[in-house]
């Protein structure tokens, strides 16, 4: 087990994956109660590599009770705000210094090309973690002069306390599993609260590990479980269960909606971080060959299995062929493998479900008259590969335009004028990203304010940054994660009236 599609693995990651993988409950490595697991698959061959638990709703109940312990007695509670911010960045150092395992770890599991796994995902995670211990110090609330004009004779003082919201659930994808992890986990163990973490079925691997550093970097039983387990089983019963106090989620439309209501029945706090239809659009000023560039990157990046991808393309009349063309030619000459070899451009999907899903998608564009310049097909052999491809000739109303795709794949139209972009860019239930590519600075402030979404980048995609707010407009979701609104998340308000 220390050689995959021919490539060594880091001793490290050989050591992880040949120890029976168990889940972490209130501190401990536990089997699923009855038993009962789910394979570990590489999604480049197809083959299970490992196993995991497939944890169910007795084994929440379980995480639940040993995260509610942990929040309410034992040493958790006593950790001052400077405690909880050098847990943290211990933690940021232990993912730093194992960092080849993790990016290893993520190829493997999630078919993600190593480097940017370790350029992006962990080197990400590791600045996010260090962003979120400094909060733990600036957990503030505020003070306030009353005026109670019904009691004049007394004098009143009030002041505002952030408290930590309790125990929080977590349900994450499978695109970004260690960074999707780290935004819930760092912010919710800055704010003082406890967590169960679970990761999606098809990328348990770097939670896993992740839930080992917490242990090493000496957080107490119970304040951080890991579960591994379905989303229809286990994911449902923590969405569902009336212990947890929130229930952050990041996924797909369909399920977030569930997760919502699953959670309102219990009042439990809930925010989504959902899908996206995000507009790339390119104004008539630019140079063909950096709009190709940027829009290679907007949707290539991650196999296109990000929820901000930019995933249609929207190019002035004047530059619509020039940019396609130079476009297509990226696409063709990116180089496709397992994620696991270094020199691997664009790995498999993450599934063979998904790679079915997005192919499906491309055959119904094509039938109904789009037509591929680039790409257009799987890969052959058994890896759940998606060729880079760009989709012309497309109209509003197909289904590769309206819905996410969640692979490499963009729909390319032409635009004519700023009210025709702003019209079509929002003509989405969407509201997730988008980016504006241009140098005239006046029509691009013009169009930030008409675009319906949670990020606008300009002349840049898929930037994400730690102090950033992140979240949705529309159907992408509710909340803002990252920056200081993370806090905001993972914190209950509570004003106290004092009369003197
Ligand atoms: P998903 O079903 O929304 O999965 C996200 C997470 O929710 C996973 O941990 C999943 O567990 C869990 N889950 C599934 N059903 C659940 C339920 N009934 N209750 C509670 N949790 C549940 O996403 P997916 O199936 O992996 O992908 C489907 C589509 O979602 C993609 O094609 C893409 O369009 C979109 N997506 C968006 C994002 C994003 O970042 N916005 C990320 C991933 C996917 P399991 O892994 O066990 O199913
Ligand atoms: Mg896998």
């Amino acid at each position: 087990m220390n050689r995959f599609h021919g490539i060594e693995l880091n001793p490290a990651t050989a050591a992880f994956l040949a120890a029976p993988r168990k889940m972490l409950i209130g501190g401990e490595w536990v089997d699923d109660l009855s038993g009962a697991t789910l394979p570990v698959i590489d999604p480049a061959s197809g083959e299970a590599f490992c196993h995991v638990p497939a944890g169910e709703s007795a084994d929440v109940d379980h995480a639940v009770q040993a995260a509610r312990r942990a929040f309410e007695s034992g040493e958790w509670p006593r950790h001052r705000p400077v405690d909880r911010e050098r847990l943290l960045l211990r933690l940021a150092d232990l993912l730093e210094a194992n960092a080849q395992e993790f990016a290893e770890l993520e190829a493997l599991d999630n078919g993600k090309p190593v480097t940017m796994a370790r350029h992006v995902d962990v080197a990400l995670s590791v600045d996010f973690i260090r962003y979120m211990a400094g909060w733990a110090t600036k957990i503030e609330g505020a003070t306030m002069e009353l005026s109670a004009p019904l009691v004049r004779d007394r004098e009143f003082f009030g002041f505002t306390r952030r408290e930590p919201v309790g125990v929080v659930g977590a349900i994450i994808p499978w695109n970004f599993p260690l960074l999707m992890a780290v935004w819930k986990v760092a912010p919710a163990l800055a704010a003082g609260c406890t967590m169960i973490l679970k990761p999606a079925e098809d990328t348990p691997l770097t939670a896993l590990r992740l839930g080992e550093l917490a242990i090493e970097a000496g957080y107490p039983a119970g304040v951080l479980n890991v579960l591994t387990g379905l989303g229809h089983t286990a994911g449902a019963a923590l969405a569902a269960h009336p212990g947890i106090n929130k229930v952050a989620f990041t996924g797909s439309t369909e399920v977030g909606k569930l997760v919502g209501k699953a959670a309102m029945e219990n009042m439990t706090r809930v925010s989504l971080e959902l899908g996206g239809k995000s507009p790339v659009i390119v104004l008539d000023d630019v140079d063909p060959a950096v709009a190709a560039a940027g829009a290679a990157q907007a949707i290539f990046f991650n196999q296109g299995q990000v929820c901000t991808a930019g995933s249609r393309l929207y190019v002035h009349r004047s530059r619509f062929d020039a940019v396609v063309e130079q476009l297509a030619g990226i696409a063709d000459g990116m180089k496709i493998g397992p994620g696991i070899d270094p020199s691997t451009q664009i790995g498999p999907l993450v599934s063979k479900v998904q790679q079915n899903r997005v192919l499906d998608y491309v055959r119904s564009g094509l039938s109904e008259g789009a037509r591929a310049a680039a790409g257009g097909a799987g890969g052959d052999g058994p890896g759940c590969f998606v060729k880079p491809t760009v989709l012309v000739d497309v109209h509003e109303d197909m289904r590769v335009v309206r819905e996410e795709i969640f692979g490499p794949v963009v729909v390319a139209q032409p635009f004519e004028d700023l009210d025709d972009i702003a019209r079509r860019a929002n003509d989405t239930p969407y509201g997730l990203a988008a980016s504006i590519w241009s140098n005239d600075l006046a029509r691009v402030h013009r169009l930030i304010p008409r675009i319906q979404a949670g990020t606008v980048w300009v002349n840049c995609h898929n930037i994400i940054e730690s102090v950033m707010p992140f979240g949705g407009f529309k159907q992408s979701g509710i909340g803002r994660e990252a920056g200081r609104s993370a806090l905001e998340l993972y914190t209950e308000p509570k004003s106290v009236i004092m009369m003197l």
